[in-house]
C-alpha cells in the first residue's frame, strides 16, 4: 500500500517573516479541516532553483513566490501561464505529479475579485480607470483591467518611462499623464487604484491632488498597511464606493490553495480577522 503524503505548501521569499501569506493558509488549512501545512521558507537568491527542485520530492506541493524572487521564477518553471508570462513574473507555482513545474500569477486576478466582492455593482466596462504607478505590482492591475474590459486605462507614473514602457506594451488603450497631470486622471473615470507605495507605513504620503473623485466611483488602494489610507478616506470622503487593499491579498491566494490542497476556499471576515489578529 502507498504512503498517503500530508500536502505541504509555503512561501518563499527574503526576507520572509512579515508576510502573511501562512496565517492566510493556515486559517484555510484550519477552517477546512485539511491535513496539510503552510511555511514561510527564507530562501537566497543563489539557492532559488535548488530548493524549488528539492521541494517537490519533500512532499510540497506548489509554493507562493513573492519578492525578489517574482521574476526568476519564470526561467525554472516549465510552464509559464500566458498572464505570468505578459506580467513578467510568477506568485503561485504547481509541482506537478509528472515533476513538471507550472507558475502563474494571480495578482490581477485577486485584484479584480477584491473589487468585485466589495463593490458588487462596479462596471468597469462603462468607462476610464485611473491607474498611479507604473512599478511592478501595476503590470499585473494594467493586464487585468484589459481582460475585464475595460476601454481606456489612464495611467500615471512619477517615473514617466516606466508608464511609457507599459503602453508601448498593453497598446493604445493606454493613455499615459505626466506625473504633474496625474490628478487629472480622474475627470470622467468609472475607477480609481493606487498601485504606488506611497501611503504605506514608512513611505512617504500620497500627495496628489484628489478632488477629482467623485460619488460613485470605484476607488481601490494596493497599500494596506494601513488598511485605511489617506487615498481611501479622500474618497470614502467625496461618496465614492471605497476597497482595500487587504482583499487583494487574500483573493489572490485563493487559486493556489485550490490547487494545492483540492478545495476552493472562501474569502470572508473570519479570515480577514485571522489575518489581522495579534
Ligand atoms: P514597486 O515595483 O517598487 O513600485 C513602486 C511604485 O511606487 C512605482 O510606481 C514608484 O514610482 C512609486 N513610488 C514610490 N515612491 C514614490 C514617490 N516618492 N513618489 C511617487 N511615486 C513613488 O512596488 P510594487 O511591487 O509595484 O508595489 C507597490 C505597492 O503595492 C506596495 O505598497 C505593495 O505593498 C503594494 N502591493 C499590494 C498588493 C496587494 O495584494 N494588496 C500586491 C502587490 C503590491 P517610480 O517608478 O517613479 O519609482
Amino acid at each position: 500500500m502507498s504512503e498517503q503524503r500530508i500536502p505541504l505548501a509555503g512561501v518563499i521569499g527574503d526576507p520572509i517573516e512579515h508576510s502573511l501569506s501562512p496565517r492566510l493558509h493556515g486559517h484555510w488549512l484550519r477552517a477546512n479541516a485539511i491535513v496539510g501545512h503552510y511555511i514561510p521558507m527564507r530562501v537566497v537568491n543563489g539557492d532559488l532553483e535548488h530548493v524549488i527542485r528539492t521541494l517537490p520530492k519533500a512532499g510540497f506541493v506548489g509554493v507562493n513566490v513573492t519578492i525578489p524572487h517574482k521574476e526568476s521564477v519564470l526561467r525554472i518553471a516549465d510552464t509559464v501561464t500566458d498572464r505570468a508570462a505578459l506580467i513578467g513574473a510568477a506568485n503561485t507555482l504547481i509541482f506537478r505529479p509528472d515533476g513538471k513545474i507550472y507558475a502563474d500569477n494571480t495578482d490581477g486576478y485577486g485584484f479584480v475579485e477584491n473589487l468585485r466582492q466589495g463593490a458588487p455593482d462596479w462596471a468597469p466596462d462603462t468607462g476610464p480607470t485611473a491607474v498611479f504607478g507604473a512599478g511592478g505590482a501595476a503590470r499585473a492591475i494594467v493586464a487585468s483591467l484589459i481582460e475585464v474590459g475595460v476601454p481606456e486605462i489612464r495611467l500615471s507614473n512619477r517615473t514617466r518611462a516606466r508608464a511609457d514602457a507599459l503602453r508601448a506594451e498593453f497598446g493604445p488603450r493606454i493613455k499615459v499623464f505626466d506625473w504633474t497631470q496625474a490628478a487629472n486622471m480622474l475627470d470622467g473615470a468609472v475607477t480609481a487604484v493606487n498601485t504606488t507605495s506611497l501611503g504605506m507605513v514608512g513611505k512617504p504620503d500620497f500627495r496628489v491632488p484628489l478632488d477629482g473623485f467623485k460619488p460613485g466611483m470605484v476607488v481601490t488602494d494596493l497599500v494596506y498597511t494601513p488598511l485605511r489610507t489617506h487615498f481611501l478616506d479622500e474618497a470614502d470622503n467625496a461618496g465614492c464606493i471605497t476597497v482595500d487593499g487587504l482583499g487583494m491579498l487574500l483573493h489572490q491566494a485563493v487559486p493556489g490553495f485550490e490547487r494545492w490542497f483540492g478545495m476552493r476556499p472562501v474569502v470572508d471576515d473570519a479570515l480577514r480577522q485571522a489575518v489581522l489578529g495579534p
